[in-house]
């Protein structure tokens, strides 16, 4: 096992009321570290205070995009300091990075530095419920030559976030655009890797969409935009006639293969319920919805956990999805989802993996 450094803040910062931040704007005290390069592959394994990073101008990711993250949160329980789903995550981190051809990280130094970090500053985790210490992992090229090629040099790094509660007025559905003109992500592309790219290529429909009062997008498919992908930058799934039904990252090869939709799926098989992963075009979501099976529908991501659909609409034309507010599915599973988390459910599962304690 590689040698994982550790050089200590000599100053720590003053930690941010939480509930007052929002998502992303405050970063702990350390961060880990390690860089790639030809001869000596993924070396120098540390954990250091959190602090600026300096980078050539001609850096190959600004310039080329050859990068990839995760997301990942951790929470208290009792005295114990926990990180959800850690190793699936990581798995994923090195699945896109065969994407993208970035060199696969060793999982064992990026599990033991993921855990002593979140160890060293676990005082940074929130204590009330509905906030976490959302946990960013990403690796980029660091090359620093023009010429468009695989980069030889990459640096890994783990930065951490304080996140208030998704839901700061409560939880509650949202409207979504189904989006016939822009496509995030085609089959043969990046759609399967967590990459900035497939965030840069959504920018602009969101922004759309805002303007005319959607909270998100419902993306087709980039070739036949029929079959439904995902919404936003989340999963999507539905619930139909009693089945929960999900587009299978599988056979579309455009989604992201999402941990928390595997999740859903995973509690709800073990609810007893029959849980279907298959092509679904929108114009059987739009039929099951006219003949009254579609009961519920709800995004599937790790910073809102889960976000019930209020509302669709396709071609001009609004549905409102079973009442319009939250369906019944979507709230005993967000609670649940929840009740893991911060230990309130027992983890049967596996989840929870325990990274340092009080
Ligand atoms: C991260 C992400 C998701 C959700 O994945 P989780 O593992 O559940 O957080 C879904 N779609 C896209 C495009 C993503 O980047």
């Amino acid at each position: 096992m590689a040698e994982i450094k550790i050089v200590k803040a000599t100053t720590l910062k003053e930690k941010p009321d939480v509930s007052k931040i929002g998502f992303g704007t405050h970063f702990t005290d350390h961060m880990f570290v390690m860089d790639y390069d030809k001869e000596n592959g993924w070396h120098d394994a540390r954990i250091v205070p959190h602090d600026k990073i300096s980078i050539d101008p001609a850096n190959a990711t600004l310039h080329y995009g050859q990068a990839i993250f995760e997301g990942m949160k951790a929470y208290r329980q009792g005295n114990k300091a926990v990180i959800f789903r850690a190793t699936d995550h990581l798995n994923r981190l090195n699945h896109s990075a065969k994407i993208l051809d970035i060199p696969e990280i060793p999982f064992d130094v990026a599990h033991e530095g993921l855990l002593k970090l979140i160890d060293l500053d676990k005082d940074w985790i929130p204590t009330e419920k509905g906030q976490s210490l959302y946990i960013r992992p990403f690796v980029f090229a660091t090359d620093e030559v023009l010429g468009v090629s695989v980069s030889k040099k990459y640096k890994f790094m783990i930065i951490l976030s304080p996140v208030a509660a998704y839901y700061a007025h409560g939880f509650a559905p949202v409207k979504i655009l189904v989006e016939d003109k822009y496509v995030r992500a085609v089959r043969g592309g990046l759609g399967a890797a967590k990459t900035p790219a497939n965030y840069a290529a959504s920018l602009h429909a969101g922004l759309v969409a805002h303007d005319i009062g959607f909270d998100q997008v419902l993306w087709l498919d980039g070739v036949d935009r029929k079959y439904i992908e995902e919404v936003g930058s989340m999963n999507i799934l539905f619930k139909i006639n009693g089945e929960i039904v999900s587009p299978s990252p599988q056979i579309q090869n455009s989604i992201l293969d999402g941990i928390t939709r595997r999740t859903v799926n995973q509690i709800a098989k073990s609810w007893g319920m029959n849980v279907v992963e298959r092509r679904i075009s929108i114009d059987e979501i739009i039929a099951s919805q006219e003949d009254g099976r579609l009961e519920e529908v709800f995004g599937s991501g790790t910073a809102a956990v889960i976000s019930p659909v209020g509302v669709l609409r396709y071609k001009d034309i609004d549905y409102t999805v079973g009442n319009g507010k939250i369906g019944e599915f979507a709230q005993k599973m967000y609670d649940y989802i929840e009740g893991l988390h911060i230990g309130e459910v027992k983890d049967t599962f596996g989840f929870i993996e325990v990274a340092g304690e009080y």
